[in-house]
């Protein structure tokens, strides 16, 4: 079912922030990074007070519809498009974009949802601070910290959400939550890991990671190789002895491809996350002795130069589908299952990525994440096409797979959320949510 603002009565304090359909701005906020949208309402927020407003009034609409759909969106980046709808409303935070350093001392950072990992990198910088996030510098502070966060400094200093001291949270009937490890634990607990199920979070307070490089700009250590194989099973297997031999430092993310019949191109980023040559060198050779290079170079650069950050408009452009899994051991059996998904003509691109370190430092039941365990993810890219099919091409991982990262998933099934949020993961989660949310105004995107 869809609105007609026409026949709306948009309260006072609203009417300031909306854009509908009749004006032109609209076709620039309309559509996510992977999904084509066509709100109705679309209300940028430029303050916690605006975000209370509008869930309150979407509350209101949803007792009269509660199909309506209420998509929230912060960078835009979400991999299964829910930040955008078909007939409903746009909560947006893009406009809300402080980063600000609160505590030199105690690293102390506030951050605004609406903010991108790219304008976090750089303004940390040059305090030789980090905040362990994605890879990518387009993708929002809102969506990735509240559901986790896996990047380049996953094996040093462990998930985006593992830095959350504080966020400041909207929940269903508008109440504005300062929240933290002593004033509401409980929805501290699921803020890290489910935060997109509980409200809508304007801002965070992180602890940022001081990396005591030598040109103190937040420099690591960043080795590119472009491998070459014809057996990817193998590399896959020798990468993950390299990998998980390695020293906690290094956290290594694949790109791996198909070249021609048989044969793959393997493109390697591996962060080693201190200015420590003499203890990096050792590490980065056993990297590139791992199968026949086309390339490879390594230097010491600012952190915020390995991140991409092109700030590109938003058109739906990107219509791959993305479904992953946490896998226990980075393994022969895993690079059988790897070269088992690329026989699929569906499968286009596969990611691998070292994890655990000091993510995996971390009790399960400390946080809503409940994968501490796993040595590997991995994400399949795969065309568009029916949801079988898909199924079919992501089968050999999905054996192997322990966990999901759910913002990580085009997939928003309730078998992937079950494996995103497992056991008693998943049982007090319900809880928090039938008691924080139970009218579900917060059901776009994957969700129990
Ligand atoms: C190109 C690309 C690269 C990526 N690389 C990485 C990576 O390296 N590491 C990694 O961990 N992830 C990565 N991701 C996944 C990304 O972290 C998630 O898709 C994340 O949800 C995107 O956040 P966003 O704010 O940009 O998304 P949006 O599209 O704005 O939001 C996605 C969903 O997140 C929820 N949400 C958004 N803002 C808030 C908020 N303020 N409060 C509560 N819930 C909110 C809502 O459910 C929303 O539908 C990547 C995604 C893309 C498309």
């Amino acid at each position: 079912m869809s609105l007609d603002h026409h026949t709306l009565e948009i309260p006072a304090n609203l009417q300031d922030l909306l854009i509908t359909k009749s004006e032109a701005i609209y076709r620039n906020v309309r559509s996510s990074y992977m999904k084509v949208g066509t709100p109705e309402l679309i209300f940028m927020a430029t303050s916690t007070a605006d975000v209370a407003n509008v869930v309150q009034y979407v509350a209101k609409l949803k007792k009269t519809d509660e199909h309506l759909a209420f998509s929230i969106r912060s960078g835009g980046h979400g991999m299964s498009g829910s930040s955008t709808n078909q007939g409903g409303v746009v909560l947006d935070l893009s406009k809300m974009r402080t980063v600000e350093l609160i505590d030199r001392e105690k690293k102390l950072v506030r951050v605004q949802a609406g903010a991108d990992w790219g304008t976090v990198a750089k303004a940390l910088a040059p305090e030789d601070l980090i905040i362990s996030s994605g890879n990518f510098g387009d993708v929002g502070v809102g969506g990735l910290a509240a559901s986790g966060g896996i990047g380049y400094f996953t094996r040093s200093h462990g998930l985006t959400i593992d830095h959350i001291k504080a966020v400041v949270l909207v929940t269903a009937d508008g109440t504005v939550h300062t929240v933290d490890a002593t004033h509401e634990p409980d929805l501290f607990w699921a803020i890290r890991g489910a935060g997109s199920q509980l409200g809508v979070i304007t801002e965070f307070v992180f602890e940022a990671t001081h990396l005591q490089s030598d040109t103190k700009d937040a420099a690591v250590i960043y080795q590119r190789l472009t491998y070459t194989t014809d057996d990817v099973a193998q590399f896959v297997t020798d990468w993950g002895k390299w990998a998980t031999a390695a020293p906690r430092e290094m956290t290594s993310f694949l790109m791996i491809q198909k070249a021609g019949v048989g044969s793959f191109n393997i493109s390697a980023s591996n962060v080693w996350s201190t200015t420590d040559t003499v203890k990096a060198t050792p590490v980065l050779e056993k990297a590139a002795a791992i199968a026949p290079l086309i390339e490879h170079n390594a230097t010491i650069t600012p952190y915020p130069t390995i991140i991409p950050h092109p700030q590109s408009e938003h058109g739906g452009q990107q219509r791959i589908q993305i479904w992953n899994g946490l896998i226990d051991k980075a393994d022969q059996q895993l690079g059988e299952a790897i070269a088992e998904a690329f026989k699929n003509p569906l499968t286009l691109v596969m990611e691998l990525r070292s994890i655990g370190g000091a993510m995996n430092d971390v009790a399960v039941e400390e946080t809503a994440w409940a994968a501490r365990y796993q040595e590997a993810f991995v994400s399949v890219w795969m065309m568009p096409g029916e949801e079988t099919e898909q199924t079919k091409a992501f089968a050999p991982i999905e054996k192997l797979s322990t966990g999901v990262y759910g913002a990580y998933s085009s997939n928003t099934s309730l078998a992937m959320a079950d494996k995103a949020w497992p056991g008693q993961t998943g049982e007090r989660l319900r809880q928090l949510i039938a008691r924080y949310d139970p009218q579900r105004l917060f059901n776009q995107g994957i969700h129990l």
